[in-house]
């Protein structure tokens, strides 16, 4: 591995973060440097340097996240930004690797895989002592790139970008994203998997998290029967990333994965709130932390439909469909306790965890259903009002947003489908439903008379809950359009929206409203690959 060329001191890039790289300081590494495709046993991580691109620039960037790092807009604009985040050039202390783990993939245990086009620059420590780890995206091949490129296209960048940080504004537990920059490089994809590569533009997505440590980080050495490797990686997150737990032994690692399974309930239920289906929920894609990571064909429930997946891999099985997500999550941790067991005399404490996911699971249910209905509370009748509701909103075709957006200005003292109107995506299926709907809204507005609350209390809670905006697919789309075109102008645009996702936002309309019909069958829009 030859030395890859530093920013110079003088410039504030240079020191911004302290750099600690815990993980490569603390756990086993790979003796060799370099991409090799190889197998890499008894060791977490492996040295590589990104790979230089033609020419770097900065296409968009996350203001709260550079703030959050202590970049300011200077730093930000700077050449030695694009490079660094290009992939082009490192700041001193960083000390990029690959991360080496394996994972389930649609039900069935993949071996390695491992970061194949991630590479992470170094552990920083911003001002306020918050570890960030800062990870990029499509830098090129690494040890775990196997056949494919290391690369990633512009598409695909944009939409982990917008959605990284769409979901920490809608307050789902995600990973970040600092900077989308573009590569000046082509990259050759077979979108539609029909022989037809074509060159696509390339970018980078600079990724920051607290940690990227993955179900998978487990999975590999357990599979290989190297108990001692996955205790010591064990024992590393523990102290690194749950430094909040006392104890020891059997009865720290219960604690521990207990935290696991009810930072993952969070997650989902965050996730089943908004609309979000990640479309690829393999073991090697679930955060240790509860954050959702990996955007790749994930997508956003248009009209309500708790069987849709937007992920075209998946489109027989549906592992991945919205309405599964509690459960394989579920599943996903149960794959996680099966790696960790050898750490345990007593399969209990394990149990005691996946019990915890479900028990967290359903109150964060009831409380999602309260706050989507502007309820004080749930009650039993209101989980099944629920149930109803769900099932008249996938007959009728209508839009989740939208409909629970403005079932907030329904006045209960005479209720009417007419309030949410622009919900429905087709005139005769609101037709086949009307008379359902009516006798559910009836029976809704009714529960106020009982809550004794005024419209306004109603009004607010279900805004906090409701976002008036969500990324939708083919909003995505657009922006990436424009900026395949050259102007990434909508991508800028369609973050500031997602700042702000349960304001009204007068004026931005144009970004509320229900996906158009020439979006629904369009690539990117309604369904996609993992082709990225
Ligand atoms: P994903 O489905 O995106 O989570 O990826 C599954 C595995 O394939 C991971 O190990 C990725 O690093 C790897 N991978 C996906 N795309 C690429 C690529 N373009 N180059 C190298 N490895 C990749
Ligand atoms: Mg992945």
């Amino acid at each position: 591995m030859t030395e890859a060329p530093q920013v110079p001191a003088s410039v504030p890039l240079a020191h911004t973060l302290r750099f600690d790289n815990r993980f490569v300081q603390a756990l086993p590494g790979d003796p060799e440097a370099g991409a090799r495709r190889r197998q890499v046993e008894g060791a977490l991580w492996s040295p590589v340097l990104p790979t230089p691109v033609a020419s770097p620039r900065l296409l968009a960037y996350s203001a709260e996240m550079a703030d959050a790092l202590g970049f300011d807009a200077d730093t930000v604009a700077s050449p030695e930004f694009a490079a660094v985040f290009g992939g082009n050039a490192l700041v001193p202390d960083m000390k990029p690797y690959a991360s080496n783990y394996g994972g389930h993939q649609f039900g069935h245990w993949a071996g390695q895989l491992g970061d194949g086009r991630a590479i992470t620059l170094g552990e920083g420590l911003a001002a306020d002592g918050r570890r960030w780890e800062l990870q990029l995206k499509g830098a090129g091949p690494t040890p775990y790139s196997r056949t494919a490129d290391g690369r990633a296209v512009l598409r695909s960048s944009v939409r982990e970008f917008l959605c990284s940080e769409a979901m920490h504004h809608l307050g789902v537990p995600t990973t970040r994203a600092l900077s989308l920059v573009g590569t000046g490089d082509a990259v050759m994809r077979d979108m539609f998997y029909d022989g037809n590569a074509a060159p696509e533009p390339g970018a980078i997505v600079c990724r920051v998290a607290p940690s990227f440590i993955r179900f998978g980080h487990f999975e590999l050495p357990f599979a290989r029967g190297d108990v001692a490797l996955l205790q010591q990686l064990v024992d590393f997150t523990i102290a690194r990333d749950f430094p909040h737990l006392a104890g020891e032994g059997e009865a720290l690692y219960g604690a521990w994965f207990a935290e696991v399974c009810t930072r993952t309930a969070v997650m989902v239920a965050g996730w089943m709130r908004v609309g979000f289906v990640h479309g690829v929920m393999n073991t090697d894609n679930m955060s240790i932390l509860g954050l959702t990571i990996d955007y790749g064909p994930y997508g956003w429930v248009d009209d309500f439909d708790p069987d849709w997946t937007p992920n075209t891999t998946d489109a027989q099985g549906r592992r991945y469909r919205f309405g599964w997500q509690p459960r394989v999550a579920h599943w996903n941790l149960g794959r996680l306790a099966q790696a960790l067991a050898p750490l345990f005399g007593d399969v209990a404490p394990l149990q005691a965890g996946l019990d915890a996911y479900a028990e967290t699971y359903a109150r964060l249910d009831r409380e999602t259903i309260a706050a989507k209905l502007g309820l004080p509370d749930c009650r039993d009748d209101d989980v099944e009002r629920m149930q109803r509701l769900h099932g008249l909103l996938q007959a009728g075709e209508v839009d989740m947003t939208l409909f629970f957006r403005g079932l907030a200005d329904l006045d209960t003292a005479a209720p009417s489908l007419d309030v949410v109107a622009d919900a429905f995506y087709d005139a005769a299926k609101r037709t086949h439903v009307q008379g359902e709907f009516d006798a559910w809204l009836a029976g809704y507005a009714g529960r106020f008379q009982e809550t004794g609350e005024t419209g306004d209390t109603r009004r607010n809670r279900m805004h906090t809950a409701n976002p008036r905006f969500v990324m939708r697919n083919y909003l995505a789309q657009q922006a990436i359009d424009r900026a395949e075109a050259g102007n990434p102008s909508g991508i800028v645009e369609l973050l500031d929206v997602m700042r702000r996702p349960y304001d009204e936002q007068p004026g931005r309309d144009a970004f509320a409203g229900k996906r158009p019909d020439w979006a629904r069958t369009k690539a990117g829009c309604s369904m996609l690959s993992c082709s990225s």
